[in-house]
């Protein structure tokens, strides 16, 4: 999605803006509790052990990579979701998890 907004030079620019953001904006509080809601519900199948996750996320929270926000600034994710889900590794080049 694009919109247009005028710039410091006073030049119309094209800007994209992302919807998941948008929402996130509009709703911080319902934003996170839907993901708490959607990590709550992923199956058995999909979703690390406790012990995996809670290790993750110990990690994270010693990392420089991680914003106030608990996104990882390497891919982009929140890092709660992404330490829950089995597959999912560390994204920095020298893995810390
Ligand atoms: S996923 Fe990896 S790089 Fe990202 S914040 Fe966590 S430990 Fe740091």
């Amino acid at each position: 999605m694009c919109q247009n907004k005028t710039g410091p030079s006073g030049k119309t620019e094209k800007l994209r803006v992302c919807r998941k953001c948008l929402l996130y904006a509009e709703n911080r509080e319902a934003f996170f509790q839907r993901l708490e809601a959607y990590i709550a519900n992923l199956s058995e199948e999909d979703r690390a052990g406790q012990t995996v996750y809670e290790a993750r996320l110990a990690q994270c929270a010693a990392c420089r990579h991680l914003t106030a926000d608990g996104m990882c600034r390497l891919c982009g994710c929140y890092v709660e979701l992404r330490a829950a889900l089995r597959v999912r590794r560390c994204p920095d080049v020298v893995r810390r998890w």
